[in-house]
């Protein structure tokens, strides 16, 4: 008999026969990989090398067993979001599950903030949020996994309140769990690819444990996918293109009232009235294209994918017709479009602010 093979990238058992579940590698990728010493299921390559994200097709009930085992488990829960995308990284129904499980939410990509963000101001709304959903965090913290910043602030807060238990590292597709893991991997164990991988029970999904040397495991589980991320609706390039890449230089904008700013394809901002001056916070490379609001509708129509970009033309077949939801504010205001970053506005301003279907706007006082 065969020896099952796991990917050391999502620990997902390897097999070549459904493309559209766990661990799917093809025949000669696989030869490649046991070759290379490094074998990574088709979507863990893919998004090692380009950045892209492929859906799997994790039923819902395989998600409820896992985070059943989760919540049925006496162990710390270390829950990864994405700072840019802090409502679609958060996980539906996730504080049903963690029971009285002392919970450590970790805000990533702290590298994309720009210098002037207070980060305690973040990290006060991120409890603030979080509480919203019932999750009541021991700890909040925010972390980079790609520049290695606070990772062994982390650590430390982890085997605080971990006290002898399992951790379980959680968290939606694209918030850099794998990067964080990774991280951790070579900060605490120096030995890289040191993974485990065993099944959830009663699930088709697999996790990667990493021992803490006292019998307890950190146990990272399979990444799950949010309808209401936008890194869901775009691919390879375009997402490349839409999420902030570097720390994010912010951009003024001196609108009059009845003027609309496209942010590529993705959003649209429309300015009604109020006091001039709005700041856009999103990647500095992404194209942001200000016109009449009048004349927006038609010029969506006529320029998404093409003028307007990302998405491209190919792209924007999939891509969901933008939903509108208008906000007059009181204060200083942050106007959030998940993913992607937001616009602050003045006191008084009125606006409407345009996402994707399922892509969350909200808003919040202003961060700076
Ligand atoms: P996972 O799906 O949660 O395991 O996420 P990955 O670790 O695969 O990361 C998803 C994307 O986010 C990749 O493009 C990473 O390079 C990027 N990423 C991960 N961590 C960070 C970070 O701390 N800062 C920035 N700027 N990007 C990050």
């Amino acid at each position: 008999t065969e020896e099952q093979l796991h990917c050391i990238g999502c620990g997902a058992a390897i097999q070549s026969e459904d493309q559209a579940q766990p661990g799917y590698t093809p025949q000669a990728a696989i030869k490649k990989g046991l070759e290379s010493g490094q074998l990574y299921c088709q979507r863990c390559f893919r998004l090692r090398h380009y950045n892209e994200v492929t859906d799997v097709n994790i039923t819902d009930k395989d998600f409820l067993r896992l985070l059943d085992n989760i919540g049925n488990t006496d162990s710390l829960i270390v829950n990864v979001v994405d700072i840019f995308d802090f409502n679609g990284s958060l996980i539906p129904g996730l504080q049903r599950f963690v029971g009285d499980n002392p919970i450590i939410l970790v805000g990533n990509k702290e590298d994309l903030l720009p210098k002037s963000l207070k980060r305690s101001k973040l990290q006060d709304w991120m409890r603030q949020e979080a509480n919203k959903q019932g999750l009541y965090p021991e700890a909040v913290i925010l972390t980079s996994a790609k520049k290695g910043f606070a990772i062994e602030r982390l650590l430390r807060l982890i085997d605080k309140y971990r006290q002898g238990r399992d951790v379980q590292v959680v968290g939606v597709t694209n918030v850099g769990k794998s990067t964080l893991i990774n991280r951790i991997i070579k900060q605490r164990i120096g030995i890289q690819n040191l993974i485990t991988t065993s099944r959830f029970p009663g699930t088709t999904l697999d996790r990667i444990e990493i021992p803490f040397g006292d019998g307890k495991n950190m146990i990272d589980t399979p990444g799950i996918i949010h309808k209401g991320q936008m890194a869901h609706y775009l691919t390879g390039k375009a997402l490349k293109l839409a999420t902030p890449q570097k720390e994010i230089k912010p951009k003024v904008y001196q609108l009059n009232g009845e003027q609309t700013l496209f942010l590529g394809a993705l959003a649209r901002f429309d300015f009604i009235s109020g006091p001039k001056g709005v700041t856009v916070y999103v990647d500095n490379n992404l194209m942001i294209h200000r016109t009449k609001m009048a004349n927006a509708d038609n010029f969506y129509t006529k320029h998404a994918g093409e003028l307007l970009q990302p998405p491209n033309q190919e792209d924007m077949a999939a891509f969901p017709p933008l939903k509108r939801f208008e906000f007059t504010v009181s204060e200083k205001t942050d106007i959030v479009f998940a993913g992607l970053g937001w616009i602050t506005v003045k006191p008084g301003a009125k606006v409407a602010a345009w996402a994707p279907e399922n892509v969350d706007v909200v808003v919040r006082r202003a961060m700076i």
